[in-house]
């Protein structure tokens, strides 16, 4: 039987919506499931650290560098490169002061608040971030690993004097960029630029704290750049159980236990509720034995 065509194109509505909830629904359960072994694996961990990545920060407004809405597609990465902040300080802290304030007012989101309570729970035992906006810390996190360094410290780019964010903001006030008081030397956030070498020390301590885990939490973090990337490969190469967090997906996922392609801020309160209510279950279970 032919059907007339407005109701053909209802049925096939129909089928669409039926297929689209059903998948929509199976997703759902999947993604909890997912977020249930995550926090299993948290409880039953000996030491589990975070590494984290723009993805982390970008509920805080503040825009990540590669993503569909990412700070590239605006600007030209070259404007963070230090072969052209050597040469245009001035056009350098045009963009700064542009992204700066941005960076500076942001807070932080549930995101950065359920990592700081993990911590604080005795979960999570280190924070690595790639990030620079000082958010975690901001959010209450103590043990945190900045290896790109943060834009709360400026350095001069002749005599190596280290200055603070307000020294800065009094300079920007009045020039095009902030200077050295001693030398005359542009001052350069002590961010790391392309070009330049992430703080050895901070890597070194990573690399520690990724020899040392058996669980590691990927967050926001699409793995491109080196050799921060090479953070999550050791703590791999030492037998740690990964779990990567981020919208997209990425050349790493491969190698995880779990991977979950979704919001950090959505999954991680999540985490955090479920490492309660099971913690909360089994203490439970261990009086009533303790009783029977
Ligand atoms: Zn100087």
């Amino acid at each position: 039987m032919e059907l007339p065509p407005l109701l053909h194109e209802w049925f096939q509505w129909e089928l669409l919506r039926d297929n689209w909830c059903t998948r929509l629904h199976q997703n759902r359960d999947d993604l909890e499931d997912a977020i249930q072994k995550v926090a299993r694996m948290l409880i039953e961990s000996r030491y589990a650290v975070a590494f984290t990545g723009a993805g982390m920060s970008v509920e805080s407004g503040i825009p990540d560098f590669r993503g569909p809405q990412g700070l590239w597609k605006t600007y030209n990465p070259e404007v963070a490169t230090l072969s052209f902040f050597s040469k245009n300080p001035e056009q350098f802290w045009k963009f700064a002061r542009e992204i700066g304030d941005k960076l500076l007012k942001a807070k932080p989101n549930p995101a950065h608040k359920a990592l700081a309570k993990l911590e604080k729970m005795g979960y999570i035992k280190a924070v690595i971030t790639q990030n620079i906006d000082g958010l975690h810390q901001k959010a209450g996190s103590v043990n945190v690993i900045e290896i790109h360094g943060n834009i709360e410290k400026f350095i001069c780019m002749f005599c190596k004097v280290v200055y603070d964010i307000e020294y800065v903001r009094k300079k920007l006030k009045n020039d095009a960029f902030p200077y050295c008081e001693l030398c005359g030397g542009p001052l350069k956030p002590m961010a790391t630029f392309f070009e330049e070498k992430p703080p050895e020390d901070a890597i070194e301590r990573a690399a520690e704290e990724a020899k040392k885990c058996d669980l590691m939490l990927i967050l926001g973090s699409s793995l491109v750049v080196e050799p921060a990337a090479q953070i999550p490969r050791i703590a791999k190469r030492n037998g740690a159980k990964l779990v990567i967090i981020n919208m997209e997906p990425t050349w790493f996922d491969n190698a995880c236990d779990i991977v979950i392609h979704e919001r950090v801020g959505l999954v991680l309160p999540k985490v955090v509720k479920y490492v309660i209510r099971m913690t909360k279950k089994s203490r439970l279970s261990k009086l009533l034995d303790f009783f029977s």
